[in-house]
C-alpha cells in the first residue's frame, strides 16, 4: 500500500528515474549504432576494409606490421564465440562493473590479447594499478593494434577504444595516466585474454 501510494503522489520521482534510464539506454545505443553502421558500410562495400597491426609472439616480442581484412562476424557468431559477458561488451559496448573483472588485480607478466580475434593489445610492462577497479595501461603495445572512436553516450565526450582488427570494444582513453605518456587505457578484463609470459 505504502509503495503504490508513493508512486502515484510522487511522479516526479518515477519520471526522474525513467529518464535516467533512458538517458543510459539511449546513450549505449548511440555507440553502438555508430558501431552498426560501420558493418552495414562494410557489408555495402562488398568486402571488409583492410586494416595494418602489429604481430606479437606470446612473450610479446614485436614481430611485423601486416595488412589484413578487418574481421567482420555476425551477431549470432559472435555470440555462439563469446561468454555473454564478453559479447554485450565487445560487441554492444557494455561495461564490466568495477572490481569484479579478472584482471584488475592481476601482476602477472605476460600480454593481453583481443577476446575476439587474439590480436595482440596490452602488455603487463604498461599496466599500473589505477584504483578504478579496471584493469589500467599507459600505452598500448602498438599504436596501430587499437582505434580511438568518440563516444558522446551517457552525455559524456569520451574516446572508446576499439580493437583495430575486429572492431571490438575494449574500454575507454583518458588523459590521467603516469608518465611517460600521461594516459590511461581503462579497459574490460571480459575484452581481453591474459597470455603469461612463459
Ligand atoms: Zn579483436
Amino acid at each position: 500500500m505504502f509503495n503504490s501510494d508513493l508512486d502515484t503522489k510522487n511522479p516526479t520521482n518515477t519520471r526522474r528515474m525513467f529518464m535516467a534510464s533512458a538517458a543510459a539506454t539511449l546513450g549505449g545505443l548511440a555507440l553502438w549504432s555508430w558501431r552498426k553502421s560501420r558493418v552495414v558500410e562494410v557489408a555495402a562495400a562488398g568486402a571488409p576494409r583492410e586494416v595494418t597491426i602489429v604481430l606479437f609472439s606470446d612473450s610479446g616480442q614485436r614481430l611485423k606490421t601486416v595488412h589484413v581484412a578487418e574481421i567482420i562476424k555476425t551477431e549470432a557468431e559472435w555470440r555462439k564465440q563469446l561468454s555473454s559477458n564478453a559479447f554485450d561488451i565487445t560487441r554492444h559496448a557494455d561495461t564490466e562493473i568495477a572490481f569484479s573483472g579478472k584482471y584488475w588485480d592481476l601482476h602477472e607478466r605476460g600480454i593481453f590479447r583481443c577476446i575476439c580475434c587474439d590480436s595482440a593489445l596490452f602488455s603487463s610492462e604498461t599496466k599500473f594499478d589505477s584504483g578504478t577497479g579496471w584493469p589500467s595501461f599507459w600505452a598500448p603495445l602498438a599504436a596501430e593494434n587499437v582505434t580511438e572512436i568518440r563516444d558522446t553516450s551517457f552525455g559524456m565526450v569520451r574516446t572508446a577504444v576499439a580493437c583495430t582488427q575486429c572492431d571490438a570494444h575494449l574500454g575507454h582513453l583518458f588523459d590521467d595516466g603516469p608518465e611517460p605518456t600521461h594516459l590511461r587505457y581503462c579497459m574490460n578484463s571480459a575484452s581481453l585474454r591474459f597470455v603469461p609470459k612463459s
